[in-house]
């Protein structure tokens, strides 16, 4: 593997998603800078980490503690770390602390352990509430008419920050399909704000990924997460080690 290669790689791509989210922003009559990447590392080393760090990518987001481990560990706080996968409510204390954001708030318990650890820690989180919009059973998050009555129980925590809300959409094959869950993410978030849940309006959005993004910018993603389309697999790229494998 070579480092240099890589990093050169590394910001071809960057440029080439920069562009897109761009163009995704004109066409939407945004600014560019309301649109914040999350680069999703979760199949990379820390050498990779390291490399995005030095493009400017700060923001890095991983979906286990076990695989975001030894990267953390090499890299810690020089990067905001983003926790964007399913969080086990026992993980919770590995997580609290270490990562800034948490993109899966999705049920009372986690936010209860959340907001237990956290001011245990002396700190906060800055939490997505994780919707559900399209209603697959396979996928994490609440549904669109549970979220109003969770933001009031969850209002009351002083160490929980509520900033947003975060959907994954379906799998498709044409991402036009997913501009409608996209659509309904906001949507829900501006009728949350009107009604005035919480204490501080919701304004962040994360959704997109690297096959749907800037339909997901055009319907007003204030944070793309981005695996594949920025660090995934080529013969330039290191491959995979066996450790930090898929399980
Ligand atoms: C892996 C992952 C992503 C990034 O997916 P890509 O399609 O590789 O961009 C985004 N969000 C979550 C929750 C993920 O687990």
């Amino acid at each position: 593997m070579n480092a240099h290669v890589e990093i050169a790689e590394l910001q071809t791509r960057l440029e080439g998603v920069e562009e897109r989210i761009a163009s995704a922003c004109r066409r939407a009559g945004r600014d560019r800078s309301e649109v914040s990447i999350v680069a999703v590392t979760k199949n990379v080393s820390a050498e990779t980490v390291r490399a995005l760090l030095e493009l400017g990518v700060r923001h890095i987001g991983e979906n286990r503690w076990q695989q975001a481990r030894p990267k953390w560990e090499a890299i810690g706080r020089e990067a905001v770390w983003h926790f964007i996968g399913h969080l086990q409510t026992n993980k919770v204390k590995d997580v609290v602390g270490r990562f800034a954001y948490v993109h899966s708030l999705d049920r009372l318990s986690l936010a209860e352990e959340l907001e237990r650890r956290a001011r245990a820690a002396g700190t906060e989180v800055f939490c997505f509430i994780q919707v559900n919009v399209s209603g697959e059973p396979t996928k994490h998050g609440l549904a669109p008419a549970e979220v109003e009555p969770f933001c009031r129980r969850i209002a009351a925590f002083p160490h929980l920050k509520p900033i947003g809300l975060m959907t994954m959409a379906p799998a498709v094959a044409d991402a036009e399909e997913a501009r409608p869950v996209f659509r309904r993410l906001r949507e829900l978030r501006d009728e949350l704000n009107a009604c005035g849940v919480l204490p501080q309006p919701l304004r962040e959005l994360s959704m997109g990924m690297s096959n749907d993004f800037e339909v997901a910018v055009e319907e007003g993603a204030t944070w793309v997460r981005l695996g594949t389309v920025l660090v995934g697999r080529s013969s330039t790229l290191e491959p995979v080690s066996s450790e930090s494998g898929r399980e």
